[in-house]
């Protein structure tokens, strides 16, 4: 086995949207079948450390956006023991408006970021509605101020940001996305976020519709896979499946909190 130290892993529920199936996969769905999302951030805790992995949307964007708005994240978080003010390090995934939001609710943090999501996100694409409509500007521009304060740490590719915590460049869904990889008692499990948004999405290799680059998406399903134990443990960033397979940390915690570093009930 590994030397590297274990964490626990947890995924946080803070809002939930009613869609079809049809709009979860690139050219539709034939069975047209209700097919919600889950809005989660995720939580990595052990070896001294408490690291934070998106900071998700307040209720004001979710009424901006029609999202059910279920807790504010910081809140959520603060029902496994986690003091926002004094968290040290949140990855940003990636700077969509479901992931990125609430940046103030950690203000001494620093914030890992891949460089082409910061390039994505300030330069000539986002002149298109169609690559920039998940994005609200003024969560880049809060990330931009960030990066002035010197509270950003940049990432290019594949890199380690704690003994057994690494993000990985993965793109597709945009430019800049990463996938954070972490070690538990079960070996290597992967916080997928949008890099796959439903395990259907990666199993079946049919990708959701917001896209980058179809090519960059479908190539990291088969990264994903491979920097997991196993293909059961790539965490999709908004599937209710989550919810139901992983158990609560407690059981006052059900339907909110789900604990990721066991295995899952089913398959
Ligand atoms: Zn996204
Ligand atoms: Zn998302």
């Amino acid at each position: 086995m590994s030397s590297l130290p274990e964490y626990e892993v947890y995924a946080l529920k803070y809002a939930h949207h009613e869609r079809s199936s049809r709009d979860n996969f690139l050219g539709g769905d034939p069975h047209d079948a209700p097919m919600p999302l889950d809005y989660f951030v995720w939580l990595i805790r052990g070896n001294g450390r408490e690291i934070v992995v998106d900071t998700g949307f307040s209720a004001a964007m979710a009424a901006k956006r029609k999202r059910n708005h279920l807790r504010c994240p910081g809140e959520a978080l603060r029902l496994l023991g986690v003091d926002c003010g004094t968290v040290k390090d949140v990855v940003i995934t990636h700077l969509h408006y479901d992931h990125a939001g609430n940046l103030d609710l950690f203000p001494n943090a620093t914030l890992h970021l891949q460089d082409r999501e910061m390039n994505y996100t300030t330069g000539r694409y986002m002149c298109h509605d169609c690559f920039r409509g998940a994005y609200e500007v003024e969560d880049v521009v809060s990330m931009v101020r960030r990066v002035y304060a010197g509270q950003v740490k940049f990432h290019d590719g594949d890199r380690d940001v704690a003994p057994g915590v690494s993000v990985h460049l993965i793109g597709g869904h945009t430019m800049g996305i990463q996938s954070v990889r972490v070690m538990t008692r079960h070996g290597w499990l992967v916080l997928a976020s949008d890099a796959s948004h439903f395990y259907a999405n990666m199993n079946e290799t049919r990708p959701f519709p917001i896209i980058w680059s179809v090519a960059d998406m479908v190539e990291g399903y088969a990264k994903l896979r491979s920097l997991a134990a196993s293909p059961e443990q790539v965490i999709p960033g908004h599937d209710p499946l989550v919810m139901q397979r992983y158990p609560a940390p407690s059981p006052g915690l059900e339907g909110i909190v789900a604990r990721l570093d066991v295995m899952p009930k089913q398959a």
